[in-house]
Formats: C-alpha cells, structure tokens, sequence
C-alpha cells in the first residue's frame, strides 16, 4: 500500500472494512424494528501534540455494554478489546482531525417478526470527521417540544436504543422547521427531561440544576463531566431534581451538554430571553474548561484521554482492502 491518505473504515462482520462495503440487508432485524443499541463517542485532535485523544472512551464502552445486556444484545467483546479496537480504527484512518465514533450492536438475522429470541446479534463501529453538532460559540434559541420523551417504562430511556430515536427525531425536526435550533422535552409526568439529544443544565443564583437520573433522562457523560468539573474546578455544587417548565424561563442561564453537542449555551427558550440573551459566565467558564479538557490542555484530566498514537499508524496491521 503506497497511499497513506486518510479514509474511513468500519469494523463489519467481524474484520475492517472500507465504510462503503459495511451493509445490511433490507431485511434485518434492527432496520425493520429498531433493534439496536449505539454509542457516540469524540475524539479531539490537538495540533500541538500532533495526536488524538478519545473522551472517555472506557466510560461510553462500560454504558454501551450495559445497555446492550439490558435489552438482550449480546456484544462479543469486552470494554478492553472495544477500547483497542477503536485505537486501531483510528490509527488505521489516520484523520488529523475531530472525529465521531459510533459503536452499533443489533440484532441482525434477516426474518420477519418482532421476537428477538433466536435472532442473531451483530456489531459494528465506524468513525467518521466531525465538527460541530450544534453552534457553542454563540446561544441557542430552543422551544418546549410538543413531544413527550418516551417513558422508561415504554423503551429504556438510558439505552440508546435505535429504536428510542424516532423520538429524538421528531423533537429535533419539529424545532428546526419552527426556526428554533433545539428542543427541551418534557417527560411524561410533564417535567423537564432533557434536549433532544442533549441533557440540560440550569443556573440559579450560582448553582447548577440538572434533571435527576429518575426523570427519564439518557445519563450523559458529558452531564457527568459538568457536574465534576464544576464542582473540583469551580466550586460550584449541582443540584439533580425535577425542574418544572417556567423554572427554565427562570434561569440565570441555560446550557445543554451532549457528546455532539459539547456545551452549548442557550439565550433563548419559547421567546423569552435567558441572561440577557447572551452566553452566562458560569456557562461560559464550563464550556471553556471542557474543551481544554477534552484536546488535552488540561493534564488533570488526562485520564479521561485515550491516545490515540496517530504518529504511530504503521504500527497498526493494515486494513484489508
Ligand atoms: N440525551 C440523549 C437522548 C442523547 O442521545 C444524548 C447523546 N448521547 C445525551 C442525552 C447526552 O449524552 P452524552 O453526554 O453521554 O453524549
């Protein structure tokens, strides 16, 4: 192999791929029910160190593990090999820039009918360059959607299921073609729950509230990484409670967090302005403690990278291709 440029691969059926040749019949389980479980992962390329680092890679691998146990996937890999695996995927890539990492499992037998007993479990994890999921660097305008988050008891809220994702979606459309950049969902009891795809925080009178992990929420790791970094860098305590709608209009500032998302502040929710309509200074020293954390600048943290030793590529085996 002569051309060393950088291009994207999957891991599919059990070897790497070229991502074009990673597909699925019609008639898989998973595209026709929903019958999969997801992760999204970020690695940051920082051109200083000339290196990637993963965000707490082992973390998203411990949660994908546990939610694909919890609704009978079976992943034939532990969170070591899932870990490594990723390394050499993005060695093997070889992209100086972000990227977005997806592991997939699903149940892959091609048949009709929604039991999943006897149907097949399959994997797969590609990883793509990305930038931005939503805007960061100036506030967001979000509405209350008219959707509700589907109940813990109807699908997992904490899994990531595919399937759970017509739900995001619907929230998320329904906002955009309003002319809003996101959405705040209620949950059934008509509590705030979350973005479309993001957690959300508030700030009143200096402190930090947060949705609680029995509200229906996705527990995010960036939502963890928050509620750390403001508590050991700032001082600044997080209260995890029901927050009623108009508690939102309320706010001294608002921000959503999301492994797409980062820390995306708010100046906007159903028209009424919050914080003057600009980004809060609590939102804004969050936002930028994240981001030296996460490209590396803040050694601290450093055991929340994962390296992902691009200057290292030819040590990785070559990809079939
Ligand atoms: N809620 C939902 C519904 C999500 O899909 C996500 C993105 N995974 C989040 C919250 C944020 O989670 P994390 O910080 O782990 O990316």
């Amino acid at each position: 192999m002569t051309d060393s440029s950088p291009r994207t691969y999957a891991f599919f059926e059990g070897e790497f791929v070229p991502l074009g040749d990673a597909k699925v019949s019609v008639m898989t389980h998973a595209f026709n029910y929903g019958t999969g479980v997801f992760e999204g992962i970020r690695s940051y390329w920082n051109d200083e160190h000339k290196e990637s680092y993963v965000f707490r890679l082992r973390e998203h691998f411990v949660r994908f593990l546990k939610n694909t146990a919890m609704v009978f996937i079976d992943v034939p890999y532990g969170v070591d090999e899932l870990v490594e695996m990723t390394v050499n995927l993005l060695r093997m890539e070889g992209f100086p820039s972000d990227m977005y990492i997806r592991p997939l499992a699903y149940k892959s037998s091609e048949q009709i009918g929604v039991s999943m007993e006897g149907v097949a479990d399959g994997f797969t994890l590609f990883a793509v360059p990305y930038g931005k999921y939503i805007e960061t660097d100036r506030p967001l305008s979000l509405c209350v959607s008219s959707w509700r988050r589907s109940s813990d008891n109807a699908i997992p809220s904490r899994a990531k299921v595919t399937g759970n994702y017509i739900n995001t979606a619907l929230a998320k459309n329904e906002a955009v073609r309003n002319g809003y950049n996101e959405a705040i969902v209620l949950n059934e009891h008509g509590y705030v729950c979350e973005g479309s795809a993001e957690n959300i925080f508030l700030v009143r009178n200096g402190a930090l509230i947060t949705p609680s992990i029995a509200d229906g929420i996705l527990e995010g790791i960036t939502r963890d990484t928050i509620i750390r970094l403001a508590r050991e860098e700032l001082g600044i305590p997080t209260h995890e409670r029901q927050v009623a709608r108009t508690e939102v209009y309320y706010a001294d500032e608002v921000f959503l967090t999301g492994t797409g998302a980062e820390v995306g502040p708010v100046g906007n929710v159903d028209g009424r302005t919050i914080g003057g309509g600009q980004i809060g200074p609590i939102t804004a020293a969050l936002q930028d403690l994240y981001f030296d954390v996460v490209k590396g600048r803040k050694p601290a943290y450093s055991d929340w990278l994962t390296p992902v030793g691009l200057t290292r590529r030819s040590e990785t085996a070559a990809p079939v291709a």
